[in-house]
């Protein structure tokens, strides 16, 4: 076995981190993980940490399960590998299938499996265009997405998002993908009430599709909750305008689900509680609680009847992987530990309401301008005036501060700009809950200490 500074080594040379400025890595101070049990990470020198983030928004069910190995070993014996393509199927693709048909919102009755979230959603990206095409509406060709949305990083979800940083690595956004204002009450809201707002973030698509001509429109893509943009929670007002306004001129609803599904904000779909009605769902991360790669698109009864249809003819797109069957057993088996356990309803019912009450209290910490939360997701952004909702410049450096404390003090979290975002495994108790709250008042303390000097 290697030691710390081995592997530490061995990395720097060799391994080009995602989403990392690779020249800014410390000589040996990339952080080894090495081991995980329920909640808790170990990293290559035995400290442990409290895991608030799943990972990346994905552990649902927590580190060590045994059960998802099993159910992976046995596969692998069985079956490791065979391809879905040329109509051929597997005994897992086809019973995940008719599991996500039931439990995902109704009409969403087809499912085309890749091995990210990004892939899926460049699946629909061309899924949307192929439909409208066999429609006749070849002009209907834009997808409208969100300023600060993520929905990947392959280049047409890269492009569907609106992360001008990602953008500008590769002359993004591709032709045929344009964006709108982000529901972002607390940043962008100024002096309406959140209900006003979400109207007027809500009209902006109708101000695009009114510019851009709904015939050259094809669909509107979001989170119901942005996640990596800073768990951005929409008012109310929100959805329902969004889907009144794509069903008048026409455009394809597609559900990016990647973070938000498998009981994260304590629906088993977020589309449940705003009331989405969704032609496309994208799912992915909690869907095997991250054990293993798999992603899903559900696909709406609208455009499987076309693209399934007596016209439809090849859909001439997938991936080696595509429904591999051990992922397929595996997220079987996620969704039902999910089901037995009762996670999404303990989250929805219990603890989801107690976090939400003990992160109110940290309104009183002069750092804290709001917190928010639905289920197990959740923002604590950090201002630099609260009662003037005034932001610290430049942007993002106390985020990074405060992230580092945590991480210092044995909490994994995770900031965006100055928003420490949060989504910790769905078996968290109240006793997680309340360790949590400790860790992060102390690295809230630290990070005004830092602030003022
Ligand atoms: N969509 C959303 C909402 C996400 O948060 C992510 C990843 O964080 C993706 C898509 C991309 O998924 P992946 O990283 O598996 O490609």
């Amino acid at each position: 076995r290697n030691s710390t500074a081995e592997w530490q080594a061995q990395d720097l040379a060799h391994h080009l981190h995602p989403f990392t400025d690779q020249h800014a890595l410390p000589g040996h101070g990339v952080r080894v993980i090495a081991r995980a049990e329920g909640t808790y990470l170990f990293d290559s020198d035995g400290r442990r940490l409290l895991d608030a983030f799943a990972g990346l928004w994905c552990v649902n069910l927590g580190y060590g399960r045994k059960e998802l190995a099993k159910v992976a070993y046995d596969q692998m014996i069985e079956l490791p590998y065979y391809n879905t393509f040329f109509k051929t199927t597997t005994p897992p693709a086809a019973e995940l299938s008719k599991i996500l048909a039931d439990i995902t919102p109704k009409g969403l009755d087809r499912v085309f499996y890749g091995l990210s979230g990004s892939d899926a959603n460049d699946t629909i990206a061309r899924m949307a265009r192929h439909y409208w095409n066999l429609m006749g509406k070849k002009t209907k060709k834009t997808i409208i997405g969100r300023h600060n949305g993520y929905h990947g990083s392959t280049m047409a979800a890269a492009s569907m998002g609106g992360m001008t940083y990602m953008h500008a690595i590769a002359d993004l956004p591709l032709p045929g993908f344009v964006h709108i204002q982000q529901p972002y009450w607390y940043g962008e809201g100024g002096d309406l009430s959140p209900a006003e707002f979400g109207r007027k973030a809500a009209k902006a698509l109708e101000d695009k599709i009114l510019e851009l001509g709904p015939e050259n429109c094809a669909a509107f893509v979001g989170e119901p909750i942005q996640g990596a943009g800073g768990v951005i929670i929409p008012p109310e007002t929100y959805w329902p305008e969004i889907q009144r306004i794509c069903k008048q001129y026409d455009l394809l609803v597609i559900a990016d689900e990647v973070i938000c599904g498998f009981g994260r904000t304590g629906y088993w779909f977020a589309s449940e509680h705003f009331k989405i009605e969704p032609d496309f769902m994208t799912l992915a991360k909690g869907l095997t609680s991250g054990y293993l790669p798999l992603s899903a698109v559900m696909v709406g009864k609208r455009v499987a009847d076309v693209i399934a249809g007596d016209k439809g003819g090849e859909f001439n797109h997938g991936y080696t992987y595509s429904g591999h069957p051990v992922s397929c057993a595996v997220a079987i088996e996620n969704i039902r530990l999910l089901r037995e356990e009762g996670l999404v309803t303990r989250v929805h019912n219990e603890t989801g309401p107690y976090l939400a009450k003990r992160l109110q209290e940290l309104k009183d910490h002069p750092l804290v301008g709001e917190v928010r939360t639905l289920g197990f997701i959740g923002a604590i952004e950090l201002v630099k005036d609260k009662a003037k909702r005034q932001f610290f410049k430049p942007v993002g450096e106390v985020g990074t501060i405060c992230r580092d404390h945590c991480f210092a003090n044995g909490l994994v979290m995770r900031a965006t700009r100055d928003t420490m975002l949060l989504s910790p495994p769905l078996l968290w108790t109240a006793a997680h809950v309340d360790e949590f709250m400790e860790l992060t008042r102390k690295a809230l303390d630290l990070t005004l200490t830092d602030v003022k000097k």
